[in-house]
């Protein structure tokens, strides 16, 4: 993209200073580097300007200067984005938006709460409790954004029983216009209402990872917390048997969320972390992931479950007979926590009390468990990619090899996610990876029709989609002619 940076960086320093007052700019390199990297194998990249601004007109008057000078700017909420879609790739600015952390509105009548983006996952949890409410249950760390997280329908969000948890938004354009989606584009109505006038727009800037404006408040379903909830274990010797488990589970509406862990992934719980950020792994995760071993179940499945003690009564012996039926068992208590202490704490504090991960876990997962490679795609395909994509991490001597699973839309697809342990320091290793990734895409998407999916190095691919991407991006052209929002991203 063609800026006007190189002659006018005094000016815009001075003119994003007059917007946010001077103590919430930077043109830093100090600073700046911190925002231009995560754990994936995306190249960093560093902003010339950081910026925090506290309200949306403030926002409106950045991406109007940003328009006239033809700066990228990249939006973070809470800024743990591990899958390179936050990487001010082509610099630019960095609109951090923790400081607009405020819950406007928790509405127990219509059961939705008004965020703002810089709102935590613990701070809403916290709130919500105060009036005996939850959100959906989190599959990111306490500190990462609702309002991001839910947008971006990321891997747990889609497998809890409500979808489409967001309901209505606020947007920045990229123009500086401001619009509301759902029933608050009326401006007399409140966002209770996800599809309010005509077509949906809500779900326009759902998964659109900032390329289409800037979103300042959120309105998303909330839960009455019920009387009993249950975090129920079964193990089975094949990932065939948990798949079709998880899928009978989804589809009866018995649950409302499942997990499937593979065994190098549950006794990852037991990885130590070393004083110089170096990890001790159990030899256990040494074994070759595809052979089971007698001792320890092949996969165990997490099931999350609530409401009156009766109906759980009644649930736990569906799921026990329904895990039965698919060669598996439901394990006792005793049978968990001889098998899985410690995963079956940490899975207690994230069920039970809707938070992840220790901060102990944050450091694991920042030396490198999140660099995986992820796709969707249907039940039956799945469990041959499981095959498979084991066998080509292995031959690249990628050990151990961890992964999960869970059903989407109602176990119509499975989300499948496999990893190794790499530091994302060394970028060597990095590169291979982000290579032998590509080739497994192209080689999953050609024999099992997957999708995959909405990760930096995968991106390429979307320009398959023919008429879809067409269509993309004329609206991405409409509304941002400069390209301004995120460029880069998907097949902008
Ligand atoms: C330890 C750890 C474990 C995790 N585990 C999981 C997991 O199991 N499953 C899972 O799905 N995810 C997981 N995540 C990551 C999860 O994907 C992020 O929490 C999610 O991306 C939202 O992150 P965030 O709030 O930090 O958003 P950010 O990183 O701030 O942003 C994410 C994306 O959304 C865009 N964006 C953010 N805010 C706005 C806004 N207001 N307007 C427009 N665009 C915006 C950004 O430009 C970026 O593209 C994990 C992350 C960590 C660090």
């Amino acid at each position: 993209m063609e800026t006007h940076m190189s002659k006018n960086r005094g000016e815009i320093y001075r003119a994003l200073a007059s917007i946010v007052g001077s103590s919430n700019v930077s043109d830093s390199s100090a600073v700046n580097i911190t925002y231009g990297f995560d754990a994936s194998p995306t190249p960093p990249s560093q902003p010339d300007f950081v910026v925090l601004p506290r309200d949306v007109l403030q926002i409106k008057h950045i991406l109007e200067l940003a328009n006239r000078h033809r700066l990228p700017v990249t939006t973070l909420s809470g800024g743990v984005n591990v899958a390179g879609n936050a990487i001010p790739t082509q610099g630019g600015i960095v609109l951090d938006l923790k400081w607009m952390n405020k819950i406007l509105e928790v509405n127990t009548d219509a059961a939705y709460v008004l965020i703002e983006p810089g709102v935590t996952y613990d701070e809403l949890t916290a709130e919500l409790a105060k009036k005996e409410f939850r959100c959906q249950i989190p599959t990111s760390p306490g500190g990462s954004s609702p309002l991001a997280q839910q947008l971006l329908n990321p891997s747990g969000s889609l497998v809890n029983r409500h979808q489409d948890s967001i309901i209505g938004l606020e947007v920045v354009l990229p123009n500086g216009e401001i619009i509301r989606t759902g029933s608050a584009a009326f401006s007399s109505s409140g966002f209770y209402l996800r599809y309010g006038p005509y077509p949906d727009l809500t779900g326009l800037f759902c998964c659109s990872y900032g390329t289409l404006g800037v979103i300042t408040k959120a309105s998303i379903r909330i839960y009455p917390v019920n009387e009993d909830i249950k975090l129920l274990v079964a193990a089975f010797d094949s990932f065939s048997s948990s798949v079709d488990f998880v899928k009978e589970v989804c589809r009866r509406n018995i649950a409302e969320h499942t997990i499937i862990w593979n065994r190098q992934l549950y006794k990852t719980y037991e990885i130590k972390s070393s004083a110089d950020n170096r990890l001790e792994i159990p030899p256990v995760l040494y074994e070759d992931p595809r052979k089971s071993n007698p001792d320890i179940p092949y996969n165990v499945v997490t099931i999350h479950m609530s409401g009156f003690k009766e109906d759980m009564e009644t649930h736990e012996k569906v799921i026990d007979k329904v895990a039965t039926g698919c060669k598996g068992k439901l394990l006792k208590k005793d049978e968990r926590e001889k098998l899985l202490l410690p995963a079956i704490k940490s899975w207690e504090k994230f069920y039970l009390q809707y938070h992840i991960p220790t901060m102990d876990q944050v450091k694991k997962y920042g030396l490198g468990r999140y660099v995986p490679w992820i796709v969707i795609g249907e039940p039956k395909d799945i469990v041959k990619i499981e095959k498979e994509s084991i066998e080509s991490m292995n031959e690249l001597g990628l050990r151990p090899i961890c992964y999960y699973s869970m059903p989407f839309d109602y176990g119509r697809a499975i989300f499948f996610r496999i990893f190794s342990y790499i530091d994302p320091r060394e970028r060597e290793t990095m590169g291979k990876v982000r290579e032998l990734y590509l080739n497994m895409f192209d080689s999953a998407m050609r024999k099992y029709g997957v999708n995959p999916y909405r990760h930096r190095w995968g991106q390429s691919k979307l320009y398959q989609t023919g008429g879809y991407q067409l269509l993309l991006r004329s609206i991405k052209n409409l509304i941002d002619p400069n390209n301004i929002m995120n460029p880069g991203i998907g097949v902008f």
